[in-house]
């Protein structure tokens, strides 16, 4: 997650009080001069050091649940700039206004915090070990993921050091510090009897010290009377710069024999989801789990726990049977209809594969619909054959038997605008970005592909479930020439006007950029929640409409930021449209922005005193 203070001048990252108290000193200690620096305590926080009177002051900024940053019992600010503009007009209860920047040496850049170092690699190592991923599938994941993985690691990380011994009791404890050397500052942690209570045990001359942990009714974890943490880790990495009380700081960790794996790798799971097998387990037959989005919350179903976020032939076991055309006998059709469309009806079936089963979509080619339909069902094919990425529904192969069969992955919560319709009061709108999200990730792929959708719409984007959405319908998909940048359709067709950009429909050129005013389109339907675009108008009628300048108005629920988004993709020349690398890195940057905020919004309103 960005940074909201990395490019101001006068923060200096993560260094300590004392080193502040340096640079103010340094900066002339005029009244109201200040530096912002990170907390070490808070996840996102930050510290305010101002000089008065010749004495220094440090307020901690914290950032809320909402989103917003505080200084504790004053006003909330949308970012620590906002929030230091605010002070430098009105002290509001601070010892003074902030008058002065004390702004950082040319030469000094802001100093990374322990999260900072850490964070990458760990997001990067949990999912890599959790879900057993490599390569594209690891980084698209890191993409689509990293707010919940992020937040959800902050909260549990600790499960996963070294120095984190589980619940074993003081007598344990005791035995293991004093097995080996005994180095002053050697240390573990343990859990507690009693609920949300933890122990810190160090050795310090020989002897072994028990500190305990707790937990305050925010959630917050301290010793006694002692400074109080988001995190546990946060509290460990804080002990080992000073001992905070303690009799000595914390120093050398003693692994804990029952976890193999080394600091930061994930070892047994914490998250719920990660416990399931690789299959989806915990959801309605419709796909829907009706809780609201929320990094690491219990029962949260993420992608990769999903059977169907990596290539079914991703085993190299599985690759050796791979080809287009499959078997009919590994083929079992269920008399379940999935959906209809001009060339037959969608049936749900099962793939026998060499080591696993998997649920799949049948498209079966309705009979009388011979030459064409089966030349048109094979290009599909052939197309869908070269694409493998967790965001677009990808084809398993061909059968010919009963009649010709394209089988696909099965994406068994349904079409995009159907589901957000028929959930509309219980889709939160972070939950239709986190899904527009996915979708951007798809078409960029598509992009570096070079390959054109040209019917991209909710109608076409599927649902494994409520936060997992795959690309699908490549019916009128095409494979672009390495050197070609548009594909030029020969005649008109059956076309979906009111998704087409203008040169699609004046001049029937369809290139990535013509997928993006689409992906506009299909925006504009997710954020209304399934209602139709352009409603009162005929797609004829759309083009003159266009032609005005005009665009359809923000759909209700939607984010100013979105629908700035959509605009864009409605920019009417093709040459000044984004392409998709930056719509998914803007709706990424806004996406990683929300997925922050919760639902709840109460927080403890304390008194301003300086930190
Ligand atoms: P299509 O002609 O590809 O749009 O398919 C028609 C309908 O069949 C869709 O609207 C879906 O309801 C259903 N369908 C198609 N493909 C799948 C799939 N892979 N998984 C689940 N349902 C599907």
């Amino acid at each position: 997650m960005p940074n909201p203070a990395a490019h101001l001048p006068f923060y200096y990252g993560s260094i300590s009080r004392a080193d502040a108290e340096e640079h103010l000193k340094l900066g002339g200690m005029s009244d109201g001069l200040f530096l912002l620096r990170q907390c070490l305590r808070s996840l996102g926080g930050y510290v305010l050091s101002i000089v008065y009177k010749l004495q220094f002051y440090h307020y901690s900024i914290e950032r809320q649940m909402n989103g917003t940053f505080a200084i504790p019992g004053g006003k909330a600010h949308c970012g620590p700039e906002e929030l230091c503009e605010f002070y430098s007009k009105d002290a509001d209860g601070l010892c003074c206004p902030l008058r002065k920047p004390c702004n950082r040496p040319s030469s000094l850049e802001p100093q990374p915090g322990i999260f900072d170092n850490v964070r990458e690699n760990m997001v990067r190592e949990y999912i890599r070990q959790t879900w057993k991923l490599e390569g594209d599938p690891l980084e698209q994941a890191i993409i689509s993921q990293a707010p919940q993985v992020e937040k959800l690691l902050a909260t549990t990380a600790h499960e996963k050091m070294g120095w984190y011994h589980g619940s074993i009791s003081r007598e344990q404890a005791e035995s293991r510090l004093y097995s080996g050397s005994q180095p002053d500052g050697k240390f573990l942690l343990r859990e507690k009897k009693e609920k949300g209570s933890y122990a810190l045990s160090l050795i310090y001359g020989k002897t072994v010290y028990h500190y305990r942990i707790g937990q305050d009714k925010a959630g917050k974890y301290s010793m006694e009377d002692g400074t109080k943490f988001d995190t546990l880790w946060q509290l460990v990495e804080y002990l080992k710069l000073k001992p905070d009380g303690m009799i000595y700081y914390l120093k050398e960790s003693t692994p804990n024999p029952d976890t193999p794996t080394a600091a930061m790798a994930p070892s047994p799971p914490a998250h719920p989801s990660a416990y399931t097998p690789r299959r989806l387990m915990s959801q309605n037959s419709d796909g829907y789990t009706p809780e609201p989005i929320g990094a690491g919350k219990k029962g949260r179903i993420l992608p990769m726990d999903t059977s169907c976020y990596e290539s079914p032939y991703s085993d190299p076991e599985e690759l050796k049977d791979k080809k287009l055309f499959l078997k009919r006998s590994s083929l079992i059709i269920e008399d379940v209809d999935l959906g209809a469309g001009n060339f037959g009806c969608v049936k749900k079936g099962v793939y026998k594969m060499r080591k696993k089963h998997i649920d799949v979509a049948i498209k079966i080619l309705k009979s009388g619909n011979e030459k064409a339909g089966r030349d048109e069902m094979m290009k599909e094919a052939q197309l869908m054959h070269q694409l493998d990425n967790p965001y677009i529904v990808r084809m398993i192969g061909v059968c010919e038997a009963e009649a010709l069969m394209l089988v696909m992955e099965m994406a068994s919560a349904g079409s995009l605008n159907k589901f957000l319709y028929s959930k509309r009061d219980d889709v939160p709108v972070n939950n239709v970005v986190e899904l527009m999200h996915q979708v951007a990730i798809g078409m960029k792929y598509l992009e570096e592909k070079n390959f054109v959708h040209r019917d991209l719409a909710a109608r076409n984007v599927l649902l494994v479930n409520q936060h997992y959405a795959k690309i699908s319908d490549f019916g009128l998909s095409k494979a672009l020439a390495a050197d070609d940048s548009y594909y030029l359709a020969k005649t008109t067709g059956k076309w979906p006007l009111k998704w087409y950009a203008p040169e699609c429909i004046l001049f029937r050129k369809f290139s990535s950029r013509s997928d993006v005013w689409s992906y506009g389109i299909t925006m504009w339907e997710a954020f209304s929640y399934g209602q139709k675009p352009y409603k009162k108008m005929k797609g004829p009628e759309v083009m003159a409409f266009l032609e005005e300048g005009k665009r359809m108005d923000c759909p209700l629920k939607c984010p100013p930021e979105m629908y700035k988004l959509m605009q864009q993709c409605w920019t009417f020349k093709w040459e000044d449209r984004p392409d998709f690398a930056l719509v998914e890195t803007l709706i990424r940057t806004y996406y990683y922005s929300i997925a922050a905020k919760t639902e709840e919004q109460s927080e403890e309103t304390v008194k301003t005193t300086p930190a």
